[in-house]
């Protein structure tokens, strides 16, 4: 496996962001996407580093939720809480060390109101192939596979694919 791939932040250290670990307790809502096997929310589980990957699919966000964290609690080395069938963005807070957006109104004194921001969790020094995966709800490192485990088959090995969900870097929106 590729180096980069064990430079992984793992969701210990992600959970470590107060921000980001509020964000990923909270219920998040699929809409009226509808899911096939009735099961969206896949959680990953990687018991040791470089290790292989398991998966468990779950009906609810609590049920996936609750999976993840006793995995966690088990010390395993990395976990991911995936949505199969819906992209979602970064966790947004407002920045009140940015200056003020200006609001003109017609006829009246502009307004002036903070800015928000995307808010992705992160070390100093990361490796810099880690981007927002929006299936996994969390920063991975996008790299080149020919083979991964999301996959029955090899895969195209030209293109940056998420490390744990398989997602295509040119697949998913970006944030910064
Ligand atoms: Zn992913």
């Amino acid at each position: 496996m590729p180096l980069a791939v064990e430079e992984q932040l793992t969701m210990r250290e992600l959970l470590k962001d107060p921000i980001y670990k509020q964000w990923l307790k909270k219920m998040p809502s699929i809409g009226a996407a509808i899911c096939p096997s009735g099961k969206p929310w896949r959680v990953w589980v990687q018991k040791r580093q470089g290790g292989n990957w398991a998966r468990g699919d779950f009906e609810t966000y609590r049920q996936a939720y609750d999976f993840m964290r006793w995995h966690l609690g088990l010390g395993v080395h990395d976990v991911a809480l995936t949505c199969k069938i819906k992209e979602f963005r970064p966790p947004v807070v407002t920045d009140k060390s940015l200056p003020k957006r200006v609001i003109k109104v017609k006829g009246g004194p502009d307004r002036f109101v903070w800015r928000k921001r995307y808010h992705i969790p992160a070390q100093i020094g990361q490796n810099p192939l880690h981007e927002w995966c929006t299936y996994c709800r969390r920063p991975t490192i996008f790299t080149y596979f020919t083979r991964h485990h999301s996959h029955p088959q090899r895969v195209n090995g030209n293109e940056r694919r998420c490390a744990i969900c398989g997602i295509r870097l040119v697949a998913v929106r970006h944030y910064r």
